[in-house]
């Protein structure tokens, strides 16, 4: 028989994700802070729990979908949380972007209440989180990823066991350096072109058919070219997540230079208001160094 699934936090990526689960025939236990966004999804496959603890009693696999470390370390082993309700032998799966120290201290605390703990971070943004093909990175054991394998597969299309507790966080930070980086780049590119009279959709055209081409320039072109910048992803949660690499850099003994420098901006935008934008946003951050908004001449 599948297994009974709870869904904690239903926000931009949790709502599609727990969607999916529901029209892949899973029966689901969820819980959301602002219980509209759960009640929105009952129906003859879904109930609505009141806390994460009633979730975990009811459930066999516990996935949360939050923003930030404390949110998880708090649904997962807080009052009221998942840890308190938690049935023998169930599963958690965390799927937020969280610290892989948290990560791992919280999969430590999951063994000593005797259930188990994956770290599964995915990257593929909300469209990814809608038509089921994100990439997910997961960190525990194998026999955990196995058992969980199915439910990936319902949510993602690149699916992979990277190591033990907190490997998967650390996968997702790499691929957040990576991320960032080349939106700098792209908006510093476009805003040179642009206010030296070419055209930016000439230049992403152009910059995609070589060695500089990038799937951020294919997904996110819409976004640079009319300044449509609703998330998405927000810059203040990639903001964290810049603030997890230097963490691990820090801890590892990783100079991470550029990231440095590419936090600063995520920290500037948001002290410009811009903190709930795309990521893509970061192009009006060049652009106001330079006084120039792009496609608006030189
Ligand atoms: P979001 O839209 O802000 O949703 C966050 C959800 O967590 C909401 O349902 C929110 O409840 C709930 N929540 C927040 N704080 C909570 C707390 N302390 N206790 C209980 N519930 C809490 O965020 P998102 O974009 O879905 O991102 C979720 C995670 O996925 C983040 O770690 C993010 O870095 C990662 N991620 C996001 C994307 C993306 O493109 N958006 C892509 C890859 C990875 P309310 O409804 O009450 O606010």
């Amino acid at each position: 028989m599948a297994e009974k699934v709870g869904f904690v936090g239903l926000g931009i990526m949790g709502q599609p994700m727990a969607r999916n689960l529901i029209e892949a025939g899973y029966e689901l236990v969820l819980f959301n802070r602002t219980k509209g966004k759960a009640e929105e999804l009952a129906g003859d496959n879904a109930t609505v729990a009141d806390s994460p603890k009633e979730v975990a009693g009811s459930a066999d696999v516990v996935i949360t979908m939050l923003p930030d470390s404390p949110d998880v370390a708090r649904v997962v082993a807080g009052e009221d949380g998942v840890l308190e309700g938690v049935r023998e032998g169930a599963l958690i799966v965390d799927m937020s972007t969280i610290s892989p120290v948290v990560a791992r201290d919280l999969a430590e605390k999951a063994r000593e209440r005797g259930v188990s703990m994956l770290d599964a971070p995915v990257s593929g943004g909300d469209v990814g989180a809608i038509q089921g093909t994100l990439s997910i990175m997961v960190g525990g054991s194998e026999e955990d990823f196995e058992r969980a394998r199915q439910l990936f597969e319902v949510m993602g299309k690149t699916i992979t066991h990277v190591g033990e507790a907190g490997a998967g966080q650390v996968v997702k930070a790499c691929n957040q350096i990576v991320v960032a980086l080349t939106y700098e780049a792209v908006s510093e590119a476009l805003v040179l072109g642009s206010k030296a009279g070419v055209e930016p959709s000439k230049i992403l055209d152009v910059l995609s058919g070589g060695l500089a081409g990038n799937r951020i320039m294919e997904l996110k072109r819409d976004n640079f070219l009319n300044h449509s910048f609703d998330p998405g992803f927000r810059i203040e949660l990639h903001a964290k997540d810049l603030g997890i690499a230097l963490a691990a850099g820090r801890e590892y003994g990783v100079a991470l230079p550029v990231t440095a420098i590419v936090d600063q901006v995520l920290e500037a935008l948001k002290a410009k208001g811009r903190g709930d934008r795309d990521h893509s946003a970061i192009l009006t951050y060049i652009e106001d160094l330079a006084q120039h908004r792009i496609g608006e001449g030189s």
